[in-house]
């Protein structure tokens, strides 16, 4: 059902939950919130710290005094409890001037910001001492907004949304769920958006979780028994140009990459089709490994195809092997890039070749296995930080007719158990080493008051030749989010290092607009760039020594770890600046493991052990993790409950084709058929 059938979503707020690429109403139910609000105790005033939200019982000090600025009223008054005292101010909000008599009691909660050395509770939410005890221990959803729509606005169509019953009919078995204890589905869906409690809350996240961890399983396992009696119609034999080419590099390959590509080799010349995951943390050289691969496979005679998750990244793979191509004189291989952005001609153009065959490494999006494209002997598949691939893309191209080799390149680290259960049907080589050339990357941790310092570090490594990236949780301000975003702080930048050259870079920028900036960035004709996320993964800037991360609290760890892995890619010394907002104890030492550790891994392991079971949605991943509300590292048990169902199912009915098993298989199909359709940045 079209998001526009939800009573009180006119035509406005369409357009604004298209943006946040909310078509349908089904859609917005799993729009889930990013976190919960939640209504603490009251803390006393003394202890309230600056950077974080709190709720105090204060008595009112003083009348309210009104003062103007600008087109602004402000108001402020201050509370007081026998800990300390507190500032309070409102903007626009003249009715409260009658409501807070002196002398008189409340509970005021908001955020705590220090001014001019003192602390000041901004724009407070108000509350009788009854009020707030109706409050205390409910959760409020916080959705990730975009400017216009605000969190009440996306909770009344969400309500709406559930009272027209559009979810399907459960599709677990009662029993099992009677003895897990497990939620209904419409239960759970209902609890996640409007939980009365934490426990609740807690319950929707694991139904659901469990759902995405099961359905996925239970797709790997289909597809993995098609692929093992699918035959090798790509059979393929060694190549003197793959060793041309490891010969021909400016570097050698470290041990680690060699062997990686040594295992491949032996997977592309045997018998079985190739099922291959490469991890290797950031920075590791993985694709050099991939080029390799796709040379082999042109010097067969058969085309290759490497997907990336981001056109900025597919155009950069692109522009890499074609530089590599023209320096080894490598004859046989002939790439092509196939990404949304071309322009209509240019595209059919790439189709062209494609079908007939003379170009054999296509290099591009997800738009390079849509259905219009067709291949004249696609034999290898690559793909580059995808994880979404997993299941929906390999049944597309099963789809196409013989499968072909597959190669998945990761850097997030799976830890092992789940590993097997995620990857199952996977052969892993893993990249344990970087090359030897890099400096470890130097970082700290600070707060906002370090803007100034951070700007002339900055400027220093640009007078010095080198590049910065500056990263920010969001493109514009949003209502309700307060953090740093792409266009203001450029503005920000730009005024206050003028002579500097600044480029901005985010998703929703026209394709060629992003090619443009990601080639100066290259180029070095930008010097700091101003971006969202979109550079996460796979960029490549050896010139880059800077990353400064604003708001750094708000991504997960491994994101960070990911971001940071932008500089630090060449010989020079690297730094990383993770700027954070609050200073709360849990912020701290969440960047403390960052600081402390340069090995995703290990990183990824701490982050769990610090957020601990009882952590709800936590800090949301980056936006192409396989799992949307699922967190592996947080739902270890969910998983493998999940794994055990999966298989005794295959087990004693590997088709699910007995009537019992009707609702399951209806809902696998469909997770198969939606799950091909994920929308990249
Ligand atoms: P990732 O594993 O993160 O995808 P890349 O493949 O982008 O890493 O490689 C990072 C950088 O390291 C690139 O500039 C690449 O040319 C370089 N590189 C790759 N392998 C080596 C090596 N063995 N020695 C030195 N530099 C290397
Ligand atoms: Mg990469």
């Amino acid at each position: 059902m079209e998001i526009r059938e939800i009573k009180g979503v006119g035509p406005k707020t369409e357009a604004l939950f298209h943006k946040l690429h909310i078509f349908t109403a089904e859609d917005l139910l799993s729009w889930y919130p990013l976190h919960y609000d939640e209504y603490l105790p009251p803390v006393p005033i003394g202890e309230a710290c600056a950077g974080g939200k709190a709720a105090v019982e204060g008595r009112i000090s003083r009348a309210v005094s009104v003062r103007r600025s600008g087109a602004r009223t402000i108001l402020t008054t201050d509370i007081d409890d026998p800990s300390g005292r507190l500032r309070l101010t409102w903007y626009n909000a003249p009715y409260i001037r009658s409501l807070l008599a002196r002398g008189s009691v409340f509970i005021f909660r908001g955020n705590i910001s220090l001014r001019n050395g003192a602390k000041v509770m901004e724009h407070p939410e108000i509350f009788t001492l009854h009020q707030y005890d109706e409050k205390i221990k409910t959760l409020l959803p916080v959705y990730g907004l975009t400017r216009g729509l605000g969190n009440n606005a996306v909770g009344k169509a969400v309500k709406e949304a559930l009272s027209m019953n559009l979810l399907p009919a459960e599709y677990l078995p009662e029993t099992f769920l009677d003895e897990t204890g497990m939620l209904a589905e419409e239960e759970a869906f209902r609890a996640v958006h409007f939980p009365k409690n934490k426990e609740e809350a807690l319950a929707a996240v694991r139904r659901l979780s469990f759902d995405e961890f099961f359905l996925f399983i239970l797709a790997l396992r289909t597809l993995r028994s098609q692929l093992l009696s699918a035959e090798n119609a790509f059979p393929m034999k060694l190549s003197w140009d793959t060793e041309r080419m490891m010969e021909g590099l400016p570097f050698s390959l470290t041990r680690a990459q060699e062997a990686a590509w040594r295992e491949i080799e032996a997977d592309l010349a045997g018998e079985r089709l190739m099922s291959r995951l490469i991890q290797g943390d950031v920075g590791s050289g993985k694709t050099i490994i991939a080029f390799l691969a796709m040379a082999m496979t042109a010097s067969n005679g058969f085309q290759s195809a490497l997907m990336a998750p981001t056109e900025v990244l597919a155009r950069q793979h692109y522009e890499k092997l074609v530089k590599l191509i023209a320096d080894l004189k490598l004859e046989k291989l002939h790439p092509v890039l196939l990404t949304g952005g071309l322009t209509a001609s240019r595209k059919r153009e790439a189709l062209r070749a494609i079908a007939e065959g003379t170009a054999n490494a296509v290099i591009g999006t997800h738009a390079l296995i849509e259905d219009k494209v067709s291949y004249k002997a696609l034999a290898l598949v690559v793909t580059d930080e995808q994880h979404r691939f997993g299941v929906s893309q390999r049944e597309l191209l099963l789809k196409k007719g013989s499968p072909p080799h597959l190669m998945v390149m990761s850097a997030t680290p799976i830890p092992r158990t789940l590993g097997i259960i995620c990857y199952g049907d996977l052969d892993v080589s893993v990249i344990g080493e970087l090359p030897k050339n890099r400096l470890p990357i130097k970082n700290c941790v600070v707060g906002p008051s370090f803007w100034g310092a951070a700007l002339r570090f900055i400027a220093k490594e640009a007078e010095a030749g080198r590049q910065a990236y500056v990263i920010c949780p969001m493109i514009e301000p949003a209502e309700g989010m307060e953090a740093d975003n792409v266009l203001d702080t450029a503005r920000r930048l730009k005024k206050e290092l003028p002579s500097y050259s600044i480029g901005i870079l985010h998703g929703r920028m026209k394709p060629a607009e992003k090619n443009k900036v990601m080639e100066d960035f290259a180029e070095g004709t930008i010097q700091i760039l101003v971006s969202t996320t979109v550079v996460e993964v796979g960029v490549d800037v050896p010139n880059a020594s800077v990353m400064m991360i604003l708001g750094a609290e708000r991504f997960g760890l491994a994101q960070l770890h990911q971001l940071r892995g932008r500089v630090g890619r060449g010989t020079e010394q690297s730094y990383c600046i993770f700027m954070s907002g609050q200073e709360s104890e849990t912020v701290k030492k969440r960047m403390e493991i960052l600081k402390n550790s340069n090995n995703g891994l290990e990183i990824a392991e701490k982050d769990f052990e610090l957020r601990g079971p009882g952590d709800l949605l936590g800090i949301r991943q980056s936006g192409d993790a396989l799992f949307k509300i699922g967190d592996p590292a947080r739902d270890r048990d969910v998983i493998v409950s999940a794994g055990k169902l999966a298989a005794s199912l295959m087990e004693r009915d590997p088709e699910l084709a007995g009537a019992e098993h009707a609702p399951i298989k209806k809902r696998l199909d469909a997770y198969m058929e939606e799950s091909s359709k994920t929308i990249t940045l």
